[in-house]
Protein backbone atom coordinates (compact mmCIF):
# COMPACT_ATOMS: atom_id res chain seq x y z
CA UNK A 1 0.00 0.00 0.00
CA UNK A 2 1.37 3.28 -0.78
CA UNK A 3 1.62 6.20 1.80
CA UNK A 4 -0.82 8.77 1.38
CA UNK A 5 -0.47 12.01 -0.37
CA UNK A 6 -0.17 14.09 3.13
CA UNK A 7 2.85 11.74 4.10
CA UNK A 8 4.77 12.11 1.17
CA UNK A 9 4.61 15.49 0.41
CA UNK A 10 6.24 18.71 2.24
CA UNK A 11 7.00 21.87 2.84
CA UNK A 12 10.23 24.01 3.50
CA UNK A 13 12.25 27.44 2.60
CA UNK A 14 15.28 26.19 0.43
CA UNK A 15 17.85 27.99 -1.34
CA UNK A 16 19.03 26.63 -5.03
CA UNK A 17 23.01 25.18 -4.96
CA UNK A 18 22.70 24.26 -8.98
CA UNK A 19 20.77 23.37 -11.41
CA UNK A 20 21.30 21.29 -14.43
CA UNK A 21 18.50 19.96 -17.66
CA UNK A 22 17.06 16.94 -17.53
CA UNK A 23 15.22 15.96 -20.95
CA UNK A 24 14.05 18.61 -22.90
CA UNK A 25 12.14 21.12 -20.62
CA UNK A 26 12.93 19.57 -16.75
CA UNK A 27 16.03 20.78 -14.51
CA UNK A 28 17.51 18.70 -11.34
CA UNK A 29 17.80 21.56 -8.91
CA UNK A 30 19.78 20.84 -5.77
CA UNK A 31 18.93 22.59 -2.66
CA UNK A 32 19.97 23.11 0.53
CA UNK A 33 16.63 23.60 2.36
CA UNK A 34 16.79 24.77 6.29
CA UNK A 35 14.88 22.04 8.15
CA UNK A 36 15.79 19.07 5.81
CA UNK A 37 19.79 19.35 4.65
CA UNK A 38 20.29 19.26 0.87
CA UNK A 39 17.99 18.07 -1.24
CA UNK A 40 17.89 17.00 -5.26
CA UNK A 41 14.64 17.77 -6.49
CA UNK A 42 13.35 17.65 -10.19
CA UNK A 43 11.31 20.64 -11.77
CA UNK A 44 9.12 19.66 -14.27
CA UNK A 45 8.92 21.98 -17.03
CA UNK A 46 10.78 24.55 -15.15
CA UNK A 47 12.27 25.44 -18.85
CA UNK A 48 9.41 26.24 -20.68
CA UNK A 49 8.62 30.02 -20.95
CA UNK A 50 5.38 29.28 -19.76
CA UNK A 51 6.86 27.98 -16.34
CA UNK A 52 4.61 28.08 -13.68
CA UNK A 53 8.02 28.26 -11.39
CA UNK A 54 9.28 31.15 -13.50
CA UNK A 55 12.64 32.34 -12.35
CA UNK A 56 12.00 31.13 -8.93
CA UNK A 57 14.55 28.22 -9.42
CA UNK A 58 17.32 29.54 -10.71
CA UNK A 59 20.59 29.47 -8.81
CA UNK A 60 21.15 32.02 -5.90
CA UNK A 61 17.37 32.21 -5.34
CA UNK A 62 15.81 31.47 -1.98
CA UNK A 63 12.04 30.18 -2.43
CA UNK A 64 9.59 28.37 -0.39
CA UNK A 65 8.63 25.36 -1.85
CA UNK A 66 6.28 22.65 -1.41
CA UNK A 67 8.08 19.00 -2.82
CA UNK A 68 7.35 15.37 -3.02
CA UNK A 69 9.19 12.82 -1.72
CA UNK A 70 10.66 10.19 -4.10
CA UNK A 71 13.11 7.61 -3.91
CA UNK A 72 15.91 9.29 -5.29
CA UNK A 73 14.98 12.67 -6.03
CA UNK A 74 11.99 14.42 -4.82
CA UNK A 75 9.95 16.62 -6.99
CA UNK A 76 9.10 20.51 -6.62
CA UNK A 77 5.45 20.85 -7.00
CA UNK A 78 5.34 24.48 -5.76
CA UNK A 79 7.75 27.50 -5.55
CA UNK A 80 6.99 30.98 -3.45
CA UNK A 81 10.33 33.60 -4.24
CA UNK A 82 11.54 34.53 -1.12
CA UNK A 83 14.45 36.24 -1.50
CA UNK A 84 15.24 37.62 -4.95
CA UNK A 85 18.83 37.57 -4.46
CA UNK A 86 19.52 36.03 -8.07
CA UNK A 87 19.07 38.98 -10.24
CA UNK A 88 20.76 41.48 -8.46
CA UNK A 89 23.89 38.76 -8.36
CA UNK A 90 23.35 37.60 -11.85
CA UNK A 91 24.20 40.99 -13.04
CA UNK A 92 27.29 41.38 -11.59
CA UNK A 93 30.45 39.10 -12.73
CA UNK A 94 32.00 39.72 -9.53
CA UNK A 95 29.14 38.94 -7.41
CA UNK A 96 27.96 36.06 -9.16
CA UNK A 97 31.31 34.55 -9.25
CA UNK A 98 31.43 35.13 -5.40
CA UNK A 99 27.93 33.39 -5.70
CA UNK A 100 29.28 30.66 -7.13
CA UNK A 101 32.34 29.83 -5.10
CA UNK A 102 29.79 29.97 -1.79
CA UNK A 103 26.90 27.85 -3.30
CA UNK A 104 29.50 25.36 -4.48
CA UNK A 105 31.39 25.14 -0.88
CA UNK A 106 27.55 25.10 0.52
CA UNK A 107 27.12 22.01 -1.18
CA UNK A 108 30.34 20.42 -0.55
CA UNK A 109 30.00 20.77 3.11
CA UNK A 110 26.45 19.92 3.23
CA UNK A 111 26.54 16.71 0.91
CA UNK A 112 28.28 14.69 4.21
CA UNK A 113 27.49 17.00 6.97
CA UNK A 114 23.07 16.63 7.02
CA UNK A 115 23.29 17.93 11.17
CA UNK A 116 24.22 21.14 10.00
CA UNK A 117 21.92 22.00 7.81
CA UNK A 118 20.14 24.68 9.45
CA UNK A 119 23.22 27.10 10.25
CA UNK A 120 24.62 26.16 7.14
CA UNK A 121 21.29 27.29 5.32
CA UNK A 122 20.91 30.75 7.72
CA UNK A 123 24.64 31.83 7.04
CA UNK A 124 24.32 31.22 3.20
CA UNK A 125 21.23 33.18 2.86
CA UNK A 126 22.35 35.90 4.96
CA UNK A 127 25.63 36.44 3.05
CA UNK A 128 23.81 35.80 -0.57
CA UNK A 129 21.39 38.49 1.26
CA UNK A 130 24.57 40.82 1.98
CA UNK A 131 26.18 40.12 -1.34
CA UNK A 132 23.05 41.08 -3.61
CA UNK A 133 22.93 44.65 -1.70
CA UNK A 134 26.40 45.02 -1.78
CA UNK A 135 26.93 45.80 2.01
CA UNK A 136 30.27 44.95 1.99
CA UNK A 137 33.38 44.44 -0.85
CA UNK A 138 32.71 40.92 -2.39
CA UNK A 139 35.70 39.39 -1.80
CA UNK A 140 35.06 40.57 2.34
CA UNK A 141 31.57 38.79 1.71
CA UNK A 142 33.06 35.48 0.28
CA UNK A 143 35.54 35.37 2.60
CA UNK A 144 33.86 35.70 6.09
CA UNK A 145 31.70 33.30 4.74
CA UNK A 146 33.97 30.67 4.06
CA UNK A 147 36.01 30.98 7.66
CA UNK A 148 32.29 30.62 8.91
CA UNK A 149 30.85 27.73 6.88
CA UNK A 150 33.83 26.29 7.71
CA UNK A 151 33.65 26.78 11.65
CA UNK A 152 30.22 25.50 11.14
CA UNK A 153 31.18 21.86 9.58
CA UNK A 154 33.73 21.40 12.85
CA UNK A 155 36.79 23.44 11.37
CA UNK A 156 36.95 26.30 13.09
CA UNK A 157 40.24 28.46 12.66
CA UNK A 158 42.01 30.13 15.16
CA UNK A 159 43.63 33.83 14.50
CA UNK A 160 44.63 34.04 18.01
CA UNK A 161 45.71 31.03 20.36
CA UNK A 162 47.78 28.78 18.60
CA UNK A 163 45.46 26.53 16.65
CA UNK A 164 47.64 23.28 17.86
CA UNK A 165 48.81 23.52 21.56
CA UNK A 166 46.61 26.62 22.81
CA UNK A 167 49.66 28.76 23.89
CA UNK A 168 47.94 32.13 24.14
CA UNK A 169 48.77 34.66 21.13
CA UNK A 170 49.02 36.38 18.89
CA UNK A 171 51.44 34.18 17.22
CA UNK A 172 53.28 34.52 13.65
CA UNK A 173 52.84 32.01 11.55
CA UNK A 174 49.79 30.14 9.67
CA UNK A 175 49.68 26.81 9.31
CA UNK A 176 46.42 25.52 7.29
CA UNK A 177 46.95 21.83 8.10
CA UNK A 178 46.99 22.24 11.98
CA UNK A 179 44.08 25.25 11.86
CA UNK A 180 45.33 28.51 12.02
CA UNK A 181 47.81 30.79 13.49
CA UNK A 182 50.63 28.48 15.72
CA UNK A 183 52.97 29.13 18.38
CA UNK A 184 56.92 29.05 17.47
CA UNK A 185 56.87 25.59 19.01
CA UNK A 186 53.88 24.29 16.77
CA UNK A 187 54.85 25.63 13.82
CA UNK A 188 55.94 23.63 10.55
CA UNK A 189 58.86 24.30 8.52
CA UNK A 190 57.86 26.47 5.96
CA UNK A 191 54.67 28.06 6.99
CA UNK A 192 54.01 31.73 6.01
CA UNK A 193 53.99 34.70 8.33
CA UNK A 194 51.44 36.61 7.41
CA UNK A 195 51.10 40.88 8.30
CA UNK A 196 49.35 41.47 11.56
CA UNK A 197 46.90 43.27 9.84
CA UNK A 198 46.05 40.51 8.00
CA UNK A 199 45.48 38.42 11.00
CA UNK A 200 43.18 40.89 12.50
CA UNK A 201 41.20 40.57 9.26
CA UNK A 202 40.96 37.14 9.44
CA UNK A 203 39.90 37.23 12.91
CA UNK A 204 37.42 40.27 12.56
CA UNK A 205 36.21 38.10 9.41
CA UNK A 206 35.41 34.98 11.32
CA UNK A 207 34.09 36.85 13.93
CA UNK A 208 31.59 39.47 11.74
CA UNK A 209 33.60 42.80 13.02
CA UNK A 210 32.79 44.51 9.96
CA UNK A 211 33.85 47.76 11.05
CA UNK A 212 37.50 46.22 11.05
CA UNK A 213 37.33 44.20 7.84
CA UNK A 214 35.46 47.08 6.04
CA UNK A 215 38.39 49.40 6.70
CA UNK A 216 41.01 47.13 6.06
CA UNK A 217 43.71 47.85 2.84
CA UNK A 218 43.58 45.84 0.15
CA UNK A 219 47.04 44.43 0.02
CA UNK A 220 45.72 42.49 3.45
CA UNK A 221 42.86 41.59 2.21
CA UNK A 222 44.81 39.89 -0.46
CA UNK A 223 47.13 37.97 1.83
CA UNK A 224 43.97 36.87 3.56
CA UNK A 225 42.14 35.81 0.72
CA UNK A 226 45.33 33.50 -0.02
CA UNK A 227 45.08 31.98 3.49
CA UNK A 228 41.37 31.29 3.42
CA UNK A 229 41.79 29.88 -0.27
CA UNK A 230 44.89 27.49 1.44
CA UNK A 231 42.52 27.13 4.51
CA UNK A 232 39.44 25.55 2.57
CA UNK A 233 40.88 23.49 -0.11
CA UNK A 234 42.63 21.95 2.73
CA UNK A 235 39.64 20.92 4.56
CA UNK A 236 37.34 20.50 1.60
CA UNK A 237 39.85 17.91 0.34
CA UNK A 238 38.98 16.26 3.52
CA UNK A 239 35.55 16.61 3.41
CA UNK A 240 35.66 14.81 -0.26
CA UNK A 241 38.00 12.12 0.74
CA UNK A 242 35.16 11.10 3.59
CA UNK A 243 32.38 11.70 1.04
CA UNK A 244 34.15 9.07 -1.15
CA UNK A 245 34.80 6.90 1.84
CA UNK A 246 30.85 7.49 2.47
CA UNK A 247 29.93 6.32 -1.13
CA UNK A 248 32.23 2.99 -1.27
CA UNK A 249 30.73 1.53 1.75
ZN1 LIG B 1 51.55 25.74 19.86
Amino acid sequence: MAPSFAARTYRDDAVVLRTHKLGEADRIITLLTKHHGQVRAVAKGVRRTSSRFGARLEPFMVADLQLISGRSLDIVTQAVAKGAYGGAIAADYGRYTVAAAMTETAEKLTDVDGESGTAQYNLLVGALASLSRSDHAPELILDSYLLRALSTGGWAPSFTDCARCGAAGPHNAFSAPLGGMVCPDCRPPGSPAPAVETVLLLGALLTGNWATADASATVHRREAAGLVAGYLQWHLERVLKSLKHVERT
